[in-house]
């Protein structure tokens, strides 16, 4: 095969991803994991049989049209408007993806040329680059720093250059679990008109806020027609595995998207969308449940953490904790997480892996608690031997 790499340069160091090396050790030792964020109940049985009766009523078993069915697309319409007052038609403005990653995907493939800049929260959930390379764009991180976490909005001006096509942002944050406050998000919205870039908004743990709220910035001045949103069933309704998720834009924007998007996969999960449908009209009474059973163990594993003499970062949002090893007297979060397994039975990720200025993240770790409460007070009772 002579001397040339098979993977290409753009896609070069990006290797397996830490959730699947971590999930594979977690197996391999027998360890709780507490590092992909994925549940370990599943969602509403109501919702899982909605599923299976698609599949055994032939809805969905043969392609679904290429947008996904109307049915989801009309649900995905009035959750944003039943939630947030945003208004989107179904036919042009809404698109089935599968999951997030593929909206991500689709959407930084579709509106970014070679050279162009991108600029990001770091630390970066995996996906955004790798595909920010395959685009053969650059990212620009800016960097959240801790304690809080909240982003240097002037950072963030200094940051946009000629070169700047959009801004890549996610509120809830995986995985610091910061919640951008309406007045980020408001300057962040004036920064895009001002420079006049688009906005790609991943919104999938919109549904997990525990302190304020979430806010969609499509719906700021301007934003509409320059905003991408993405959110997916997975965190929300607690199928991770089904890979159903949407966008919600303008006409132009979501066109775009859609072109990259029919070569990606064309179309994804024909009865898991029928299902879905039923579950974004679940009543608000779901939603709050959800969130206040996470919220509880939140705050199981951020007092177990802290107990066992983690450095613990309270998150407003999202299913992640995360923490700094240093007052354990550990320096290296992908040292420790590789021999957390062996020391003790527990998963965890290193956070280090979504930075480019490794030093921000070197010592912080991040464990979910999307887990049974038993299973949480093992991990904790595990890491309080350390
Ligand atoms: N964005 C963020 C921030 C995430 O944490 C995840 C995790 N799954 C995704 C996107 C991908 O979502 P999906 O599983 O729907 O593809
Ligand atoms: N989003 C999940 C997490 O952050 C993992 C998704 C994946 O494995 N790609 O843990």
């Amino acid at each position: 095969m002579g001397t040339r790499p098979l993977l290409n340069r753009r896609l070069d160091g990006l290797g397996t991803t830490i959730f699947a090396e971590m999930s594979a050790l977690a197996t391999a030792t027998g360890s709780i994991n507490l590092g992909q964020g994925f549940p370990d109940t599943d969602g509403p049985r109501e919702i899982a049989q909605a599923a299976a009766d698609a599949v055994l009523s032939g809805r969905g078993n043969q392609y679904p049209p290429g947008p996904g069915i109307p049915e989801l697309r009309t649900a995905v319409a009035e959750h944003q408007q039943r939630f947030y007052g945003l208004t989107y038609d179904p036919d042009t403005e809404v698109l089935v993806t599968a999951g997030a990653t593929e909206a991500i995907a689709a959407a930084l493939l579709a509106l970014l040329e070679p050279g162009d800049e991108v600029i990001a929260f770091e630390p970066f959930y995996d996906s955004y680059a790798a595909c920010i390379a395959m685009a053969g764009a650059t990212r620009v991180p800016l960097t959240l720093r801790r304690p809080t976490f909240r982003p240097d909005l002037d950072e963030l001006r200094s940051l946009i250059t000629p070169r700047t096509r959009l801004l890549l942002i996610n509120t809830p944050h995986n995985p610091t679990g910061l919640v951008l406050t309406p007045a980020e998000l408001a300057t962040i919205a004036e920064l895009a008109v001002e420079h006049d870039l688009l906005v790609i908004a991943d919104e999938v743990y919109e549904h997990l806020v525990f302190s304020g709220a979430h806010h969609p910035i499509a719906a700021l001045p301007g934003m509409r027609e320059r905003t991408v949103s993405i959110s997916s069933a997975g965190k929300t309704f607690s199928f991770t595995g089904w890979k159903v998720g949407w966008v919600t834009a303008a006409a132009p924007l979501v066109a775009a998207v859609r072109t990259a998007k029919q070569y990606l996969t064309y179309v994804s999960a024909g009865p898991f969308q029928y299902a879905v449908a039923e579950a974004l009209r679940l009543p608000d009474s779901y939603f709050e449940t959800f969130r206040t059973d996470l919220a509880r163990k939140r705050d199981l594993l951020s007092d177990g953490l802290t107990a066992a003499g983690f450095e613990v970062f309270r998150p407003q949002g999202t299913y992640f904790i995360t923490t700094d090893i240093t007052p354990l007297g550990e320096k290296d979060g992908l040292e420790f997480c590789r021999s957390l397994p062996e020391r003790c039975g527990v998963v965890a990720i290193p956070n280090v892996v979504f930075y480019d200025n490794t030093d921000a993240g070197r010592s912080l770790i991040r464990f979910t608690f999307c887990k049974r409460d038993d299973v949480l007070s093992e991990a904790v009772a595990r890491l309080r031997q350390l």
